[in-house]
């Protein structure tokens, strides 16, 4: 087939850069090279004056004369030089390579047309490397918009720069006969509207005309991310077609008897509606796998103990999962708590549970005398057997792998339904990509009467006020923590840094009990320092962020963060969720230095003007990337898409999925012959680059 062909018989191509390409872009194919899409586009209908260029411009073509040629330093450090006017100024044209060929090519005195990118080097404006054509008159000239290709430098160094690159494909288009084959079937282009693969990537190229362009973008975007989707879908329907469940057919005493006589306040009505959607689940005699998300503070955990309760009243055993010791004993605490007068048995295992205990627990689990299970990843050791494990919550997914929750699965002959709880909000986008084969469930809404927490942004050289504002919080019966930075590569540091807060905070209040933490303690040194603060037997508490998860102490009203630029937004709103958790108004407060990077600033900005974890995911995503997000980079996503954006796309995103959805529950298999093609496709896909049928 023509997509197929070997790149290097594309004519201009030929061996040598063929290599070039191979190596620096991943292109090997006709097909590849045609999917090696525009960055952007330039205007050519647009000339731009000399005078005109500030430092905002991206591309520009200019026309004029270059008045003379300079040659400046030796051997490898020389550059030529080209003196360039239009008449409304001068702009000096740089090459640090291939100077002979300029030099012999271009003539003083002729007039061109000039593609740059203008930069401003020594206080005077030039374009290194340009793109230079002779000037045509206005009839012969091309319009309308030329395509921009990304090269590397070693590209450009044989002379691959993005217009090299545009004849290239120009040529490749030479090569083909007739249409490009169509890579959707025929009922995906039809339902999503889709111009044709053909039209697609011709105009992708070579735009006729800005509606062609957009039509032709959003073709290739939605096909992108309709195979993800379509990948995850499949996979999804597949796993739950061979997973069978435990059905939780009833809901009986234990659930009804908390929810009259236990229940402390009225449940939300998004905690009423995930709770409604995990009963679904658990009753429909598949495996459930469900993501649930809600911000910190929303109530998550109480959503976890009445669905363990539902799995008591059918005779099944849980358990909960936390990622650090403090918060293991946390829950245990809230669900003995709320189960007080109830006849359940919750035990707590983590790694400090002494030996005697830690067998009794074994002996409790194996006869089913233990109903619900509390613990860290100590509970994943092969050792702790259940009698019959129905339900297993997972708190704060992000620090736990893949393999980790498969092994908790692996404790039954079947699998418990499994939900998995992150107060870390995955834009939606995201979430549909990387936890795609999880169901996702949302609690959208914070309990009634929280005030939004108050976020201030402060320098680090005025102390006095703010300290002046705990004082004053504390006298009032409330409570704070100050937060310093984890220098990973440096705990030392850390500690020192740790220690010398400490000591300046002692001293600063010498009125209050301050105590402090840090990751190096021992966990029962951790669990003592935590029980102190929570019967407010120490006002303020250092730490390092060894506090980010899960605490709850609602008293605590002000969360002073130290250094918070050395902090990512979804950790600092992480934070900022230890106060606002009881009644009172809380603060949180961002201390940094008054030099700022614009990146950080617009961080303190965010989190200063939202409260709303989602918001926050979004522009984290924004800033960051997808990449770069936690828990992303082992999850085996593409995240090098080559023309969707997670962010920008979502519409597209959104609707791909839907299709991705109606096209699966109708062939699951994808077995009709007319979906053979997205069969061969989604195999190309996966045999290729990716590993897409690992997700989960
Ligand atoms: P998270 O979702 O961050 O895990 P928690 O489950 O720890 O949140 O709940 C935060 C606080 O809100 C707890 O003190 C909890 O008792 C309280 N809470 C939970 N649900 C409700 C509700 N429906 N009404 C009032 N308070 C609630
Ligand atoms: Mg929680």
């Amino acid at each position: 087939m023509i997509l197929q062909t070997d790149i290097k018989f594309v004519p201009g191509v030929g061996p040598k850069r063929a290599g070039i390409l191979n190596k620096e872009l991943d292109v090997f194919t006709l097909g590849d090279l045609l999917r090696y899409y525009p960055y952007r586009y330039i205007d050519r209908s647009r000339m731009y004056y000399v005078h005109e260029i500030d430092g905002s411009m991206p591309y520009i073509q200019l026309k004029g004369k270059i008045t003379a040629f300079e040659m400046f330093g030796e051997g490898r450090k020389k550059r030529l030089v080209a003196h360039f006017t239009d008449g409304t100024g001068f702009i000096d044209l740089v090459w640090f390579q291939g100077i002979r060929f300029v030099e012999n090519k271009y003539k003083a005195n002729q007039e061109y047309i000039v593609f740059g990118k203008p930069t401003l080097f020594n206080n005077r404006w030039n374009i290194a490397h340009p793109d230079i054509d002779p000037y045509l008159s206005e009839a012969d000239r091309p319009d309308g918009l030329m395509a921009m290709y990304n090269t590397t430098e070693k590209m450009k160094n044989h002379y691959l720069n993005s217009k090299a690159v545009q004849k290239i494909i120009e040529n490749a288009f030479g090569m083909i006969n007739g249409r490009l084959p169509e890579s959707l079937s025929a009922d995906v282009v039809k339902t999503a509207h889709l111009m044709s693969f053909h039209d697609a990537v011709e105009n992708i190229h070579f735009p006729r005309n800005p509606v062609l362009l957009r039509d032709a973008e959003f073709r290739l975007k939605f096909e992108e991310l309709f195979f993800i989707q379509l990948n995850i879908v499949r996979y999804a329907a597949d796993r739950k077609d061979k997973l069978n469940g435990f059905v939780f057919k009833r809901v009986g005493k234990y659930l009804n008897s908390f929810y009259e006589k236990h229940l402390p306040f009225e449940l939300t009505n998004a905690q009423k509606r995930v709770i409604k959607e995990i009963r679904k689940d658990t009753a429909s005699g598949k495996q459930m796998n469900r993501l649930l998300q809600g911000d910190v503070g929303s109530g998550k955990t109480l959503v976890a103990v009445m669905c363990m309760l539902i799995a008591m009243d059918n005779g099944f055993q849980s358990c909960l999962m936390a990622p650090t010791e403090i918060l293991a004993s946390q829950h245990f605490e809230t669900f003995r708590g709320l189960l007080s007068d109830m006849d359940v048995n919750v035990a707590l295992l983590t790694g400090s549970t002494r030996k005697k205990e830690r067998a009794d627990i074994h002996a409790g689990l194996l006869s089913g005398d233990i109903h619900i299970l509390i613990g860290t990843h100590a509970l994943i050791e092969d050792v702790v057997q259940f009698n019959n494990l129905g339900f297993v919550v997972i708190d704060e997914q992000h620090r736990f792998g893949v393999a980790q929750r498969a092994k908790l699965w692996s404790k039954n002959e079947h699998p418990p339904h499994v939900l998995v709880m992150t107060a870390t909000p995955i834009p939606r986008t995201l979430a549909m990509t990387v936890y795609g084969d999880l169901d996702v469930s949302v609690i959208d809404e914070l309990p009634p009467g929280r005030k939004p927490v108050q976020t201030l942004h402060r320098y680090d050289k005025k102390r006095g006020a703010l300290y002046q504002f705990i004082r004053e919080q504390v006298k009032a019966g409330r409570q704070a923590y100050i937060v310093y930075p984890l220098i990973e590569e440096s705990e030392t540091l850390d500690l020192k840094n740790l220690e010398e807060g400490f000591v300046h905070i002692r001293e600063a209040f010498p009125e209050f009990t301050v105590c402090k933490m840090h990751g190096r303690m021992k966990p029962a040194e951790k669990e003592e320092v935590m029980q102190r603060f929570v019967a407010n037997e120490a006002q303020i508490m250092v730490s390092t962020t060894v506090i980010e998860v899960g605490v709850n102490v609602p008293n605590a009203s002000v969360m002073v963060i130290e250094s918070a630029q050395r902090f990512g937004l979804s950790q600092l709103h992480q934070l900022r969720g230890r106060v606002g958790r009881g009644a009172d108004q809380s603060y949180c407060v961002l201390i940094t230095p008054y030099e700022l990077s614009s990146d950080t600033r617009k961080r303190m900005e965010i989190m200063t003007e939202s409260n709303d974890g989602f918001v926050i995911a979004e522009a984290d995503l924004k800033l960051r990337g997808p990449g770069d997000l936690e828990g992303t980079q082992q999850s085996g996503i593409p995240f090098n898409l080559k023309i969707a954006d997670l962010v920008r796309d979502n519409a597209i995103l959104f609707r791909a999925r839907e299709v991705a959805e109606s096209i699966i529950s109708r062939d699951p298999k994808l077995s009709q012959p007319e979906h053979l093609v997205l069969k061969q496709q989604l195999s190309r896909l996966s045999g290729n680059r990716y590993d897409w049928g690992r997700i989960g």
